[in-house]
């Protein structure tokens, strides 16, 4: 059955428009999440933010529908071109040659990494050759996917869906139990064990209460602030596990371009700006700036190797998921590699959240000190480089990183290049 759109078209005090408002909300109500919100196609949040339902009401009713929003995607309507079966967020079912890929880009890749030991396919890890048997072990007898893949698929689906952990508790707990024969694994902590060999790490960093100062390299293993002498821990009279005053999630930036690079499919991609560059005078991607160019023509040696990573940096005025207008605790730290073609580095699957620096409001002046981490790497990575494996090509090379340039609004600029 087709929705009849036409009253969008209308105008938003006319009893058709009111009329098909009342409709369109019926349907958006099927589709809050567990905040009862739901994407709200008002002209001004155009699908970009999610919102109660009775908000998304009235931001329709006060402002008007979007025009241009004919096919209901985020309101779960099916395209009608590529009618998969599936609602709003198609699913891709890795098949298990895909798993098998994977696993076999992230051993090679650890292979690089241990270079040292000499041992090289000896020696497999434990835990590889686990995820390998439940690769090769079916869910259960009469099914053709494995438990490994059921697993992964099935924990997508939760994310995407932002089913709580106890709710994905349950279902496993149910399944385990309908399903006795079958190889399902029994909670969301397992699953999420399970699959950690394959994903990547962060480190937590303590900070002092008041912003001076990192826990961290040279000041690891002090108690207090080296500058203003406040302790490191919440309460210094109890026993047992110490709480810090804050702390500084980082996510290594090393291990994700390695990651890009252990990949046959985004390995390819990372020298795209080395063939991609536009040839009609009109600018499609960085590379076609005059700064990109400037820059090549300083650092010769480094142009030279077109593996080599471009970044760029978000840390202010850049609203990537359209939900930072809350308070929230957290200020993050983005980067994005501006390597690959535009239709890839702009995309939020390309962002890579690098600091997740404690704090409800900007850390303004203080976040040098939380961004010594990052910086310390980049510095790194520009000077020395670091060895990696190209899967594209099959070889081993050093690869060096610049900043580019970073994107922030201007009193995040002072305080960014302070
Ligand atoms: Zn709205
Ligand atoms: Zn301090």
């Amino acid at each position: 059955m087709t929705i009849d759109k036409s009253w969008i078209r209308e105008h938003r005090t006319s009893p058709k428009f009111l009329e098909g408002l009342k409709n369109f909300m019926e349907i958006a109500m099927k589709h809050v999440d567990s905040e009862d919100k739901v994407h709200c196609p008002c002209v001004r949040c155009v699908n970009m933010y999610r919102q109660l339902s009775s908000t998304v009401y009235a931001h329709i009713h006060d402002r008007g529908f979007l025009k241009s929003y004919t096919i209901w995607i985020y309101h779960s309507e099916k395209h009608s071109v590529s009618d998969l079966g599936y609602n709003s967020t198609p699913i891709n079912i890795p098949t298990n040659n895909e798993m098998f890929d994977v696993i076999d880009d992230v051993m090679a890749e650890q292979n690089t990494n241990e270079e040292n030991t000499d041992d090289e396919g000896q020696g497999m890890d434990p835990e590889f050759n686990a995820l390998f048997e439940q690769l090769n072990t079916k869910l259960h007898p009469d099914c053709e996917m494995s438990s490994l893949n059921f697993l992964a698929k099935l924990l997508h689906i939760k994310v995407i869906n932002k089913w709580t952990n106890s709710s994905f508790d349950q279902l496993l707990e149910l399944l385990g139990v309908a399903f006795p024969k079958s190889k399902i694994q029994t909670s969301h902590y397992e699953a999420k064990k399970n699959l950690r060999k394959i994903g990547l790490g962060y480190e937590s960093i303590h900070a002092c209460k008041y912003d001076c100062a990192l826990f961290w390299k040279e000041n690891a293993s002090m108690q207090n602030c080296p500058i203003c002498n406040e302790s490191r821990w919440v309460d210094t009279t109890t026993k047992g596990k110490r709480v810090p005053q804050k702390v500084l999630r980082y996510f290594p930036l090393t291990p994700r371009l390695r990651r890009m690079y252990s990949s046959r499919f985004t390995a390819k991609d990372m020298i795209w700006h080395n063939t991609g560059r536009s040839t009609n005078g009109i600018m499609y991607h960085p590379v076609d700036g005059k700064s990109w160019q400037e820059f090549d023509k300083r650092y010769p040696e480094f142009a030279k190797e077109p593996r080599n990573v471009r970044l760029g940096l978000a840390a202010d005025g850049f609203n990537p998921f359209g939900n930072f207008n809350n308070n929230y605790s957290i200020w993050p730290a983005i980067l994005t590699t501006y390597n690959t073609p535009p239709w890839i580095c702009m995309k939020e699957s390309s962002f890579m959240l690098t600091l997740l620096i404690p704090g409800s409001r900007s850390p303004a002046k203080d976040i040098d000190v939380y961004l010594r981490p990052l910086v310390d790497e980049l510095k790194m990575l520009w000077f020395e480089g670091v060895q990696m494996r190209d899967a594209s090509t099959n070889t081993v090379f050093n690869m060096r990183a610049m900043l580019l340039w970073t994107i922030n609004d201007f009193p995040a600029r002072s305080s960014l290049s302070g």
